[in-house]
């Protein structure tokens, strides 16, 4: 606790999961918020890639964080509809979000979701300040737990007295391997390729859309700010690495080229696109890891992808860190209310059992939603299964299911 004594909560990343989480602590007069983040404010400002954030989400930030919900659905664009395709341009699955979610989802830049989450908690976030090292506190120090940072400007500084730490530090998360060791990453053999261009053409590219060749995928949509965001996959083997001949664009154009050598005006465009700028390209390989939520001493909260690294075949990651905000800024402003010393032990036991099988149930279907993208997948039989009910249900549980206000 602080020197007034207010209870202590470290948070580290402002990233999705954490910014929203101060956000959601704020205004608590017993306790003191601090949150860690290693990027400077400037940071991220220009870098970055698209992001679709689901309608689950937006509904959960409207039931809690209504203001917040307001201010990104302001910025961004809706995320209405889910096309499929093959690339030769054979529409497969044309699904209007409206048939199964109560609200649309949105369609944003990744730089300008972080400025909006990080902008009204900035008084709480120590930015070029990277958490190096944490303990349960040994005998002597402040505890019950103590946080090693070594900030840009002041170099290193110690934080005890630490009664709640929260990962939000994302999916290489520190504190989850310091105090739950390193998850095992299992990879599905499939690799991911991102890729934001300046340009956008709403007459090829708009709302959300894939389009396969064999189980070789594109995806991409438009983003405010006249962008386009496209990801691109295609299977490897599972234990080895992105292969370097992959990421030439003689290659990457012979996987998106239909047999009769005529991509769709939509494709062409995308292609052409890839090929052209391989070198800004962002590559990474398919993964998941159990999840986890609190340390046994239940004085660790892991939010986001530090707690259920997940596959992204259904944009589940971002929003899925939105939800996990949400629940537990609601169970420890409970815990906190009036004036009342918290009890973070019976609050973190509450966060896991509000979240553990939703986010299971997620990680579950995001990773049979990658059916069409594994090596000899039939992509026409996979996503003619998309438009029939059983699919249909389960996106209806995951979009509209999100946790009660
Ligand atoms: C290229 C790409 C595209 C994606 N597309 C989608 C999508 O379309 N839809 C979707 O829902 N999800 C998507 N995801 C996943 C999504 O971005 C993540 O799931 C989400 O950002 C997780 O939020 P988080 O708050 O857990 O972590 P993050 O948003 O990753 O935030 C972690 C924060 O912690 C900070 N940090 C890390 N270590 C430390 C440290 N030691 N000290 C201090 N600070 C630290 C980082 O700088 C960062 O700000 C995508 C991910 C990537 C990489």
């Amino acid at each position: 606790m602080d020197a007034s004594g207010r209870k202590r909560i470290v948070i580290v990343g402002s990233g999705v999961a954490g910014s929203i989480l101060a956000y959601g602590l704020r205004e608590l007069g017993n306790v003191e918020v601090i949150c860690l983040e290693r990027a400077t404010a400037e940071d991220h400002a220009e870098a970055g890639t698209g992001l679709n954030v689901g309608p689950n989400a937006i509904k959960a930030l409207r039931l809690f964080q209504p203001e917040l919900a307001a201010l990104l659905e302001a910025e961004s664009l809706p995320w209405l509809t889910w096309r499929i395709s093959l690339t030769n341009g054979r529409e497969l699955m044309n699904l209007p979000l409206s048939k199964v979610a109560d609200n649309p989802g949105i369609r944003i830049r990744w730089s300008q979701l972080y400025a909006l989450l990080r902008r009204p908690v900035q008084q709480h976030v120590r930015f070029g300040t990277e958490v190096t090292a944490m303990r349960y506190a040994r005998a002597g120090e402040a505890g019950p737990i103590v946080v090693e940072t070594i900030d840009r400007r002041t170099g290193r500084t110690v934080i005890d007295g630490v009664d709640l730490l929260v990962a939000g530090d994302g999916r290489y998360s520190r504190v989850r391997e310091t105090f739950l060791g390193r998850p095992q990453p299992q990879f599905l053999g499939v690799c991911i390729f991102r890729l934001l261009i300046e340009t956008a053409r709403p007459d090829l590219v708009d709302d959300y859309e894939q389009w396969f060749n064999g189980p070789n995928r594109l995806l991409a949509f438009r983003i405010p700010g006249n962008a386009t965001y496209i990801a691109g996959s295609f299977p490897i083997l599972p234990d080895e690495d992105v292969p370097a001949e992959a990421k030439r664009p003689d290659v990457l154009r012979a996987l998106y080229t239909p047999a009769d050598g005529a991509p769709s005006a939509q494709c062409a465009f995308m292609i052409d696109a890839i090929c052209n700028r391989v070198s800004e390209i962002h590559w990474a390989r398919l993964q998941e890891a159990p999840a986890e939520f609190c340390d046994s001493n239940r004085r660790i909260l892991l939010l986001g992808d530090a707690a259920h690294p997940m596959v992204p075949t259904l944009g589940q990651g971002a929003t899925q860190a939105i939800e996990d905000a949400c629940i537990a800024a609601a169970e420890l402003r409970a815990a906190f209310a009036d004036g009342v010393d918290g009890n973070i032990t019976a609050a973190l036991e509450k966060i896991e059992q509000r979240r553990r099988a939703r986010v299971e149930f997620v990680v579950d279907f995001s990773r049979d939603a990658t059916d069409t993208m594994l090596a000899g997948a039939d992509p026409v039989s996979g996503s003619l299964a998309k438009t029939q009910p059983d699919f249909l249900a389960r996106l209806v549980k995951l979009y509209r299911d999100v946790p009660a206000a």
